[in-house]
């Protein structure tokens, strides 16, 4: 892959990161082994409470999904630096480079995901 390229996707995922920081912090506070789910406090009736649970449990979802694409995302300029990037995890081959500006953080090629896909 040519630096230009390289440069490009690693400006991609930084600004995917900021952006997923940005939304983690608004759902969850941070402590020391990550991220926890914020509990809102709306009050202290019934239904304050029962809101509560219910923001409570639509937050701890999303958390989780922010969580695991901040992973990817972190996991995916690893590989930029270590200079694996863009080769896919099962066959080894160059995935293809419009796939990658258009996920930066894939890591198998289409045709691996394909084969995985009908598998299923
Ligand atoms: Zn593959």
């Amino acid at each position: 892959m040519d630096t230009e390229l390289t440069e490009k996707i690693r400006q991609l995922l930084l600004e995917r990161e900021t952006k997923l920081l940005k939304e983690l912090g608004e759902v969850a506070g941070k402590d020391e082994d990550g991220y926890k789910t914020n509990f809102p406090d709306y009050g202290s009736e019934e239904d304050e409470n029962s809101a509560e649970v219910a923001t409570f449990t639509t937050n701890l979802s999303v958390e989780s999904e922010l969580e695991k694409a901040l992973r990817d995302v972190r996991a995916a300029l690893k590989r930029l630096d270590g200079g694996t990037y863009g080769k896919c995890k099962y066959c080894g081959e160059q995935i293809d480079e419009r796939r990658l500006l258009a996920r930066p953080s894939s890591s198998a090629c289409i045709s691996c995901k394909q084969t995985m896909k009908s598998r299923v």
